[in-house]
Parts: C-alpha cells; sequence; structure tokens
C-alpha cells in the first residue's frame, strides 16, 4: 500500500555506494529534478510515495543504501543522519503548509519493510488516512517501538 514491491530484502546489509537492483538507489543516481524534492542534502533526498495514503506523503531517502533504521551503528555519524532525516521530513511537511500536529512519521522495522533502503515515511494530516493504514500499515505505536527500540540499542 505504499507504492513498494516486495523486492531487493536480500541486498547486502550496508555499503556506501549505489547497489545495483534497488529502485531508490537508481532514483537517487538518476537526480531527476521533477522527482527529488527539497530540501537535498548529501545525506538524504526526498520524493514523493507513489501511492500516497494522505494528501502529502513523503520519503526521506537515505542517500546512502542502507537496508533499514535497523542498520544503524551506535555511532555519532548514524545519530546525526537519522536526525537530519527526520528534520528533513518535517521541513518539507513545513514547507507544503502541514499541522506537525496531525501528522505520522515513521521507519519500517524488520521484519515490516518492503524495499530494502532505507526511508523514512512522512504523511500528512494522518487524520484523512484510512482507517487500514492509521491502525494497522502506519500505526504510530509501531515506530514508537521502532524508535524506542532504536534508542535503547543505542544507548546499551
Ligand atoms: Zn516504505
Ligand atoms: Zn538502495
Amino acid at each position: 500500500m505504499t507504492g513498494e514491491s516486495p523486492t531487493n530484502t536480500n541486498i547486502a546489509e550496508t555499503t556506501n555506494t549505489r547497489v545495483k537492483n534497488c529502485i531508490f538507489c537508481d532514483l537517487i543516481a538518476a537526480n531527476d529534478p521533477n522527482t527529488i524534492l527539497e530540501p537535498r542534502s548529501d545525506q538524504f533526498v526526498i520524493i514523493k510515495d507513489i501511492k500516497p495514503v494522505a494528501t502529502h506523503h513523503f520519503l526521506v531517502l537515505c542517500d546512502k543504501h542502507i537496508k533499514s533504521a535497523k542498520s544503524l551503528q551506535p555511532n555519532e555519524q548514524d545519530c546525526n543522519l537519522l536526525k537530519s532525516m527526520v528534520a528533513a521530513a518535517k521541513q518539507i511537511l513545513l514547507n507544503n503548509g502541514c499541522d506537525l500536529n496531525d501528522t505520522r512519521m515513521g521507519f519500517h522495522w524488520p521484519p515490516f519493510y518492503s524495499i530494502g533502503h532505507m526511508h523514512l515515511h512522512a504523511i500528512s494530516p494522518a487524520s484523512s488516512m484510512s482507517v487500514f493504514n492509521r491502525l494497522v500499515a502506519f500505526n504510530p505505536s509501531f515506530s514508537r517501538l521502532c524508535a524506542k527500540t532504536y534508542w535503547l540499542q543505542r544507548q546499551k
């Protein structure tokens, strides 16, 4: 329901380069100004989800091919990456006049992801989402759980 096919889940965990047969790596490499939105940095790229579940549905892609948020390492570099992706998601929502209090953001957490290239979903208004998307596909408790798990792991 996010416009992603269940492929590319068996790619190597983390690399610093583009990965063959990864649609997000291809998209970043193509660098099409009609696809890639502002703000853009060397850490992330923002695109629109091809199957939006609300009026505004963006994906903040990690510029590097990192398989998932779970692959992040407990170091300053990856924490900064995560922070910059969240800040970018907020920025593009604000640029589009979205209310951050009616917004849903989250990473997929293995095994709940469909494209093996880390991306942050930013959806607004969350209140307009279908019941299924609100309660199942983009349930905030999953995201909260993921975020909590992530930060707890980082503190070990
Ligand atoms: Zn996704
Ligand atoms: Zn990729």
